[in-house]
């Protein structure tokens, strides 16, 4: 058997190369039925553990020990920590003023005395400020916002079906100002934006379901409406865990690993929260729609996270 020690150099494990013939006419079948634990730094004999345990996996590998389990999430939480926010895609974005311009939908003097508006401390957004004394339509600024964000912009009248509220915790949608409008069957997920793309959410998204993420802007009062629908849904059981270290936050996660044995678990940073999703069997994680109670989420913050 190969193994990895500490400092990543491959090693033969003494125990199995005292047998290589048997390895090397069984190894292909015994590789799957006896996967290694998905700890590199695993020191434990694999095969008496694995007839005890056949859980938890995360991130698609077993964990032979509660040692394993606390070893592998934190490496995890090191890889979020060390994962480069994503930069906004780089765009010359045209000023939303000279947008609604452009397409006619406002007047020169209307954008005049909007920016003027603007000047003097108006507490509302330069379109919210046209919108509201300028008789812009609530439509037309959110396709002016579409123009500038490069990204299409979503209705609420093709909405068929409830909102699938069991793909993300509810405090993300909350937080991070969006909803999951749809899951298509060919797989993409479609998330909806008041005013602005959030990138760096749809990222941590696409990795954690697993599906290409669509995401758009919605108008004002259709954005308003999708939030309450989208609060009548039936959310994943979701538990909050403040820690005042990396360590600490490590220790809560792989405790609740243990605790559950899920079948599969995914960890996202989600801006300065990281999000742990545990699916109980293979049949929730599967299917995107699958019911919540095979889901639980845990959602970690880290007092100071770089
Ligand atoms: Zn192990």
């Amino acid at each position: 058997m190969l193994v990895l020690n500490s400092s990543g150099d491959v090693q033969y494990e003494p125990r199995i190369s005292a047998q290589p013939q048997l390895m090397a006419e069984t190894a292909p079948r015994r590789a799957r039925a006896f996967p290694v634990c998905a700890n590199p730094r695993c020191a434990s004999g694999w095969l008496q553990l694995w007839r005890k345990r056949g859980v938890p996996v995360v991130e698609g590998g077993w964990l032979c020990s509660p040692a394993c389990t606390r070893a592998r999430v934190e490496d995890l939480l090191r890889r979020e920590q060390a994962e480069a926010r994503p930069a906004p895609p780089h765009r010359h974005r045209v000023p939303i003023g000279l947008t609604l311009l452009t397409q006619g939908w406002i007047t020169h003097q209307d954008l005049k005395d909007a920016l003027e508006a603007q000047r003097k401390g108006s507490r509302l957004r330069l379109g919210e400020w046209l919108v509201a004394h300028r008789g812009l339509k609530e439509e037309q600024l959110t396709q002016a916002l579409g123009l500038q964000w490069s990204c299409p912009v979503f209705s609420l009248e093709k909405q068929a079906g409830s909102l699938p509220a069991n793909i993300v915790p509810r405090l993300f949608s909350e937080s991070f100002g969006f909803v999951p409008l749809r899951l298509t069957a060919s797989g993409r997920l479609y998330l909806a934006f008041e005013d602005r793309i959030d990138h760096s959410l749809a990222l941590a998204m696409e990795r954690m379901v697993g599906l290409q993420v669509v995401a758009g802007l919605l108008g004002a009062t259709e954005f308003r409406e999708a939030q309450r629908l989208f609060a009548q849904g039936h959310f994943a059981r979701a538990r909050l865990i403040e820690a005042g270290n990396l360590e600490l936050l490590a220790e809560a996660f792989s405790r609740q690993i243990e605790k559950e044995k899920p079948a599969e678990a995914r960890l996202v940073r989600v801006h300065d929260l990281v999000w742990l999703r545990l699916w109980r069997d293979m049949e929730s994680r599967d299917h995107a729609q699958a019911a919540v109670s095979g889901i639980e989420d845990v959602i970690g913050s880290v007092v100071r996270f770089p």
